[in-house]
């Protein structure tokens, strides 16, 4: 039976998710969306993956209740919402919003909120985030196009977006172990306050949280603050028997291919380094506009299947600009993840097999039109990223689907490598 119901609000921010739980060799199932009709082939910890980071509140409330609706179906008793580990919202921003709607849905009189991901900069202090070493505000995060964050403060932040009473169990508390953070919630609790900031700055602070938390009905964070879960939930008798890595996964035989729409500074790294050892053929929303995706598709028909290749539209922000100026944001957008979605198909069809996809926006254009539903979640590329396993067209397929600022530059090489 699952033990935890889990919803995070874009398709990386899942693959993240699953890929943190999973390390503990508890199995983990991903599900593109809200499946239609009931549970079946459930795993002990299932993660829907929504695209409703920056949906206004009612839509995103709506999705997530729908989703809360199919994952309580799994006999899950316990909850966790999924979020960006820089709080990516604005004072109208959903996090606060479809966290109050999940407590009533599930009767839940206080919730956490931990995004802390120490392993990737990301800490709290007093309430206030950090990455790296600046304050949210002041790092690259206060220039994000849609959810530029101005404030470092969680405690601000969730303030303006929700109606009940706002708190903070500090890092010294955290500090004092698992019963002096209980006996924190307590009190706070007892001063009716609904919605508790926590500060976390290291792995052992969050072990210490999932502790303390792990009796909770509904939790909200990052991802880190949930990777402890398995482990507590195992000691607690809740867990099957722990599988054994890739057990039950064979990654497909096949050719590979990486499709990147990305345009963040990790990303751009990365591609610079891997078409140093591949094949690379470059997407430009101007000949997309033009000329449509025939060129790249003939490119890539023309390359042998078992060739390292890259499709990539990423490019530089000036380059960016340029585009979106000649054809609008969306549209540049949407022209760019269009092609890499119709690339993966024709890709797929010629016997591509492993897939490596770089970009949130770009990785739901992808798992769209690979028709994917439900993913099994491999081995962890880097901190966040894991190999998933699905079906696609009939066939086997690996697939990794790498959020802009997450992996090391040679991370197009090493996922491919851990496959081989
Ligand atoms: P990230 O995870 O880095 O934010 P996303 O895929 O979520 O990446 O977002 C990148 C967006 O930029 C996508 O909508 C993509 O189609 C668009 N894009 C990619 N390359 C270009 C380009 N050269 N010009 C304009 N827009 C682009």
């Amino acid at each position: 039976m699952t033990v935890m119901g889990c919803i995070a609000d874009d398709f990386t921010g899942a693959t993240d998710l699953a890929g943190l739980l999973a390390r503990s060799g508890a199995r983990v199932n991903l599900r593109i969306g809200i499946p239609e009709g009931a549970p079946s082939e459930t795993a002990d910890f299932e993660v829907i993956a929504l695209k409703c980071r920056t949906e206004p509140v009612a839509k995103a409330v709506a999705e997530t209740r729908a989703a809360l609706a199919w994952l309580k179906q799994t006999g899950a008793a316990r909850f966790f919402w999924k979020y960006c580990s820089t709080f990516d919202s604005t004072a109208q921003g959903n996090i606060g919003p479809v966290a109050e709607a999940l407590m009533a849905d599930l009767g839940a009189s206080q919730t956490i909120y931990c995004p802390a991901f120490p392993e990737n900069g990301r800490s709290i202090f007093m309430g206030n985030l950090f990455v790296g070493e600046q304050p949210l505000a002041e790092s690259p995060m206060k220039d994000h196009p849609l959810t530029p964050m101005r404030d470092s403060n969680l405690m601000r932040l969730l303030g303006s977006q929700v109606t009940r009473p706002v708190g903070l169990a500090n890092r010294l508390v955290v500090d004092r172990g698992v019963a002096a953070l209980q006996a924190r919630l307590t009190a706070l609790a007892a001063e009716g306050v609904a919605h508790v900031v926590v500060d976390a700055v290291s792995d052992a602070d969050l072990t210490i949280i999932a502790q303390a938390c792990a009796d909770m009905v509904l939790m909200t964070g990052g991802s880190a603050v949930a990777m402890p879960l398995p482990a507590i939930y195992r000691e607690m008798g809740l867990l099957g028997a722990q599988a054994a890595e890739d057990a039950h996964i064979k990654a497909p035989e096949g050719g590979a291919l990486v499709l990147s729409g990305s345009c963040s500074a990790m990303t751009r790294a990365q591609v610079a380094a891997y078409l140093k050892q591949a094949d690379g053929y470059r997407l430009d929303p101007l000949e997309l506009a033009e000329a449509g995706a025939g060129p790249a598709m003939d490119w890539l028909r023309g390359k042998p299947v078992g060739a390292p290749k890259i499709i990539y539209a990423t490019a530089d922000p000036s380059s960016v600009a340029a585009a979106q100026d000649r054809l609008g944001v969306a549209r540049a957008g949407k022209l760019v993840e269009d092609a890499l979605a119709e690339l993966a198909q024709v890709a797929r069809d010629a016997g591509v097999r492993r897939f490596v996809v770089a970009g949130g926006e770009t990785s739901g254009a992808v798992t769209k039109s690979l028709g994917v539903g439900k993913l099994s979640i491999g081995r962890e590329i880097a901190p966040g990223v894991p190999w998933t396993y699905t079906r696609s067209g009939g066939h086997d397929i690996a697939l990794t689907l790498k959020s802009g600022n997450f992996g090391a530059e040679t991370f197009f090489a090493d996922a491919l490598e851990m496959l081989s």
